[in-house]
């Protein structure tokens, strides 16, 4: 069932990726459930917004706080088509989501275990930290199995992390959109060099999710 879910819900962040494509950016998709019910839904879309933030779980975390006019969403689930940056695990947090679902790996900024596990070191067996003490330094924090737990394992909050859920297909819309996009990009330097052609197509900049990234 939670397999079945899990799929159903990342269509439809596939559904929000390909409306990012087809506003030229990078697709990326997401939805915020709570319930079994889509309360947020956002796609990439920091360029036509000159917007950094604007990556498509931040999109779903805005869309899903003005739907139920709360900035905590407490007990949702987030499903994005690409493993989340740290800016957008960081917000995941504040908001209080308990769940967090994506497609494909982004070894370039994803903070899911690619680059940064912000979700890892966690152990909820461990005790509570003493707020009102000097915080140990992070390498020196241990857990009652003695593993070290990192200093992420601080931080208030944490949600429990699904990778790979549809994640061929999610890295596919990715790896086909900059194959497209390397296309297009060819085809304006061959407009270029040609002396009766003097238009040049505009290349995209960089979207905030690097290249290659669904690799
Ligand atoms: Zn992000």
């Amino acid at each position: 069932m939670t397999v079945e879910k899990d799929e159903f819900f990342m269509r439809e962040a596939l559904v929000q990726a390909r409306l990012a494509e087809q506003a030229g950016e990078v697709p990326v998709g997401a939805v915020v459930v709570k319930d079994g019910a889509i309360i947020g839904r956002g796609f990439n879309a920091p360029i036509s917004r000159h917007d950094p933030s604007a990556h498509a779980e931040m999109m779903a975390l805005r869309d899903a706080a003005q739907c139920v006019g709360n900035y905590r969403l407490v007990g949702c689930e987030l499903f994005v088509t690409l493993e989340p940056c740290l800016m957008c695990v960081g917000a995941m947090f504040h908001a209080r989501i308990a769940r967090v679902v994506f497609g494909a790996r982004d070894p370039k900024t994803g903070a899911a275990g690619s680059v940064v596990d912000l979700f890892g070191g966690l152990n909820p067996s461990r005790p509570p930290l003493d707020r009102g003490g000097e915080m140990p330094a992070p390498s020196l924090v241990k857990g009652r199995d003695g593993e070290g737990l990192g200093g992420v394992a601080r931080l208030n909050h944490h949600a429990t992390v699904t990778g790979g859920v549809l994640a061929e297909e999610c890295g596919r819309v990715l790896s086909d959109f900059f194959a497209m996009r390397r296309a297009q990009q060819r085809n304006a330097a061959g407009a270029q060099a040609a002396p009766s052609h003097s238009t040049r197509l505009q290349s995209a900049p960089d979207a905030g999710y690097p290249e290659g990234s669904s690799k």
